[in-house]
């Protein structure tokens, strides 16, 4: 039994010496049936969440009014809400009211997949009312109840479905896609954010490929922010391993999509690193030396790179192909990374040609910048004082450099 379990476990017991129930619930039960690797374990009781916070010691309030607690056992946080109903979708999204239970089975009925509405109690037996294990057992995504209704209380439910499709190469059950392609274009309501999590997770499961024509049956493809603006064959024919690599691959082969990029509403680190791979990738198509692609892309930028050259068709590939390669092998061996790695600063300079601050000096920085990854020149500022001396001439706020 996996250690989280075990550790949960003591959040069952207790909830019962208190009066209530408690059971681990969805992902996590799907996992152990499946004996697919745990990442976290969620819980789900009669209590409420006062009740919850009142019982265990080590509690953080994330959200009681949709009745989530997270309770810490031995500094391992566990998710424990209460039971609830959700009604009155209005809005193809939230529910517009959340309510609280005191069924079990109503708690699971409101679950997306009938894999995903299982629990098991502290024996570690199965509660499965809608028919998940055997579900699994044929390798079937289905919603619990009619797929029209479901998805039209919530439209993100088809998108993880495809989700689901991905990670764990399961089919869609028939009628449960065809919803799909009946409601795609409520997928429109569903906020960006919560849809970027699902992609996320789609691109990095292993049936990458059968989701995406999934998407592009269905017509979820049309209805998801900049992916929307992607031909079908375009979108079909690339071979990614993240979200990050078919956007920044995308965008290499029709700019035009850069444009669309802040609608996805990324974060500015991730953001940066599809549009560095993105640069990357126009850079290989330009004469640059194994040195110039190592020192102007960080590591992440320059594997992210190679994992699409290693995949995908491009004109001239072999050549590209061992180009990151050797730049990737090089990258640690530069003297610098950058130009803040220069061992000199600005006041050396200045006080050296008794100037005041100016542009020159960043022109001084680029010129040592350039001895030194060239190997001319060792970075260490006596010597570095030294070049400067022999090569930059100073006058009147601006510099010459003198070649040898
Ligand atoms: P993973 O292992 O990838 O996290 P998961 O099944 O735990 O998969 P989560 O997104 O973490 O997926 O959701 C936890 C559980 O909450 C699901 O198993 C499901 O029971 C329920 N759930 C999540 N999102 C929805 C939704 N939009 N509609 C209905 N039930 C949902
Ligand atoms: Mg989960």
């Amino acid at each position: 039994m996996h250690e989280l379990f075990l550790i949960g476990n003591k959040i069952l017991t207790t909830l019962e010496a208190n009066g209530y129930k408690g059971y681990f619930v969805g992902g996590c039960v799907r996992d152990y049936h499946m004996r697919r690797s745990i990442n976290d374990v969620d819980i789900t009781t009669d209590a409420l969440p006062d009740d919850i916070e009142r019982i265990f010691e080590r509690t953080i309030d994330v959200g009681k009014e949709h009745g989530t607690i997270i309770v810490l056992i031995e500094d391992t946080p566990f998710e424990v809400t209460t039971f609830r109903t959700e009604s009155g979708y209005s809005d193809f999204r939230r529910p517009d009211q959340v309510a609280f239970t005191s069924r079990l089975n109503s708690d699971l009925e409101r679950r997306d997949f009938t894999m995903n509405a299982m629990a098991m109690d502290d024996d570690f037996q199965i509660i499965d009312p809608y028919g998940g294990r055997e579900d699994i057992g044929d390798r079937i995504i289905r919603t619990v109840g009619r797929a029209e209704e479901r998805f039209n209380e919530d439209a993100l439910r088809m998108l993880r479905a495809a989700r689901f499709s991905s990670h764990l190469e399961f089919q869609v059950a028939p009628e449960t896609e065809r919803a799909m392609a009946e409601h795609a274009r409520n997928l429109e309501h569903v906020a960006v954010e919560r849809c970027v999590v699902e992609l996320l997770k789609l691109y990095r499961g292993p049936g990458v490929k059968a989701a995406k024509a999934l998407m592009v049956k269905t017509r979820l493809k049309d209805h998801l922010t900049f992916l929307e603006n992607i031909g079908d064959e375009d979108f079909l024919d690339t071979e990614v391993g993240s979200l990050e690599n078919e956007i920044a691959l995308q965008m290499w082969r029709d700019p035009g999509l850069k444009r669309h990029l802040h609608e996805l509403k990324l974060s500015n680190d991730m953001k940066k690193e599809i549009q560095n791979t993105t640069g990357l990738i126009e850079m290989l198509h330009s004469p640059a030396t194994v040195r110039e692609v190592a020192y102007s892309h960080e590591t992440k930028i320059l594997e992210n790179a190679s994992a699409i050259m290693a995949s995908n068709t491009f004109n001239g590939l072999k050549e590209k192909r061992e180009l990151i390669r050797s730049a990737i092998g090089l990258k640690p061996h530069l003297p610098i990374s950058g130009i803040a790695d220069i061992d000199l600063d600005g006041n050396m300079l200045m006080e050296f040609f008794n100037a005041r601050g100016g542009r020159w000096i960043r022109k001084v920085f680029s010129a040592i910048e350039l001895e030194i990854l060239d190997g001319n020149l060792e970075n260490d500022r006596k010597k570095i004082m030294e070049w400067v001396d022999a090569h930059v001439e100073y006058e009147a706020g601006d510099i010459k450099i003198i070649e040898e």
